[in-house]
């Protein structure tokens, strides 16, 4: 008999277990694949972190805390987790990520900086913005590094006594009176709270909820800049997001630990439905054209040669606000799902808030946003 399992050690599954594990749970986690596997949503290097926030001011607090918390997590393992190498919301001033990041550094006066097209170019050469495009910039943005961040939180939960399972996947789980009951192809699990963090997965383990989740294809590709890689270094340059007039965002990351590449993606742009356990996970050549169809326009020194790409998914839900809450018919298992390309970020915060619901059976965080009420 557990305290808490937790199915799913992926990003807020990994941290679910090292909240609790903190507070003295006797803590299973059961995980599909390996430790910090390449199969999920939390993979490849790197995950923007920024506090001025275009999906919703009601996020800004959750971002205080998940930068406190993983600032802890640095200097309780000595790990280098979150590098803040500024950030920079570029696009139409009255686009959805100019104007959203805008609203929401104004209602938390959150210190941020205004470019003019000209003042962007000059600053940061490698882009060519149109006359008519603006800049956000913000200090206090930068990355997480999500393999490290996910281990760490494996580790640290597993050194306070957690038992970590992987290769184990959760087949079925049922409630049992005011607990649950997990079954996997090892054996038979219980324990009073169950936290389901499955990511893309989450729509089997949680087909009783009926959550209208939506999984996607999403590609990271590393790119070779054409005239070397000395303007993307991290002092030069932050990460960044860029909004064409077309409703679509890109974003890219400066090149780090020595890297001659850098990494670019879609953020919002139609993404291919998928199913995670048959996903395509070749990258074809029109995919690589779209994305070079903005590059080229925009940053024209990333059109370079490419050196890898590699598939990742999204989870989305219709509003692309996360659910994080009880289960509306047991309360003693918890949910994380539906991150919607935009979580990475938060797994420290989430990962105290569903400890918080596990053990306390609420949160001092606001978590109202995040109710699965609002996708019935
Ligand atoms: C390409 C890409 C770029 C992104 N960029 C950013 C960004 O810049 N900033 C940001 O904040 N966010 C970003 N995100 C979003 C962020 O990475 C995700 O929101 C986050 O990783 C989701 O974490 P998760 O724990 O829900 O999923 P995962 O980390 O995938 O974890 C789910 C885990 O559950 C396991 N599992 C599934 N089913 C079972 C089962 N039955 N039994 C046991 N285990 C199971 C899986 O194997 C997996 O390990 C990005 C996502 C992608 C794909």
């Amino acid at each position: 008999m557990y305290d808490a399992i937790v199915a799913g050690l992926g990003g807020m599954g990994s941290a679910a277990a090292y909240h609790l594990a903190s507070r003295g749970k006797k803590v299973l986690g059961l995980e599909r694949h390996a430790p910090a596997h390449d199969k999920g949503s939390s993979h490849g290097e790197s995950r923007i972190i920024r506090q001025a926030y275009f999906e919703g001011a009601e996020y800004v607090p959750l971002l205080f805390r998940a930068y406190e918390l993983w600032e802890e997590l640095e200097e309780e393992t000595g790990e280098d987790l979150v590098t803040l190498c500024g950030g920079l919301m570029i696009g139409p001033e009255d686009g959805e990520l100019v104007s959203g990041s805008v609203a929401s550094a104004d209602e938390h006066g959150l210190p941020y900086e205004m470019l003019d097209s000209s003042e962007l170019k000059r600053r940061f050469p490698v882009f060519e913005p149109g006359p008519e495009t603006v800049a956000l910039f913000e200090k206090r943005a930068g990355f997480v590094r999500p393999e490290a961040a996910l281990r760490t939180h494996l580790d640290r939960a597993a050194a306070l006594g957690a038992e970590l399972r992987f290769g184990e996947p959760v087949l079925s789980w049922e409630a049992t009176g005011s607990g649950a009951r997990v079954r996997t192809e090892g054996g038979v699990y219980e324990a009073e709270r169950l936290v389901v963090s499955a990511g893309a997965w989450a729509g089997e383990l949680l087909s009783d909820l009926g959550l209208p989740l939506g999984v996607t294809r999403q590609i990271l590709f590393w790119f070779r800049p054409r005239g070397g890689i000395q303007a993307f270094a991290p002092d030069l340059l932050p990460i960044w997001i860029y909004e064409p007039d077309d409703g679509n965002m890109f974003y890219s990351f400066p090149a780090v630990d020595g890297a001659n590449t850098v990494k670019a993606a879609f953020f919002r742009a139609d993404g291919t439905p998928t199913d995670p356990n048959t996903i395509d996970r070749v990258v074809h050549d029109d995919e690589v054209d779209f994305i070079r169809s903005y590059l080229g326009r925009h940053v024209p020194a990333m059109d370079g040669e490419l050196v890898e790409a590699k598939t990742c998914m999204y989870t989305n839900t219709p509003d692309q606000h996360f659910v994080v809450s009880a289960h509306p018919d047991y309360p003693q298992v918890l949910v994380a799902a539906g991150f919607s390309g935009h979580g990475y970020k938060f797994c420290s915060v989430i990962g105290e808030i569903l400890a918080d619901l596990a053990v306390e059976g609420g949160t001092r965080h606001p978590v109202g946003l995040f109710s699965p009420a609002r996708l019935r």
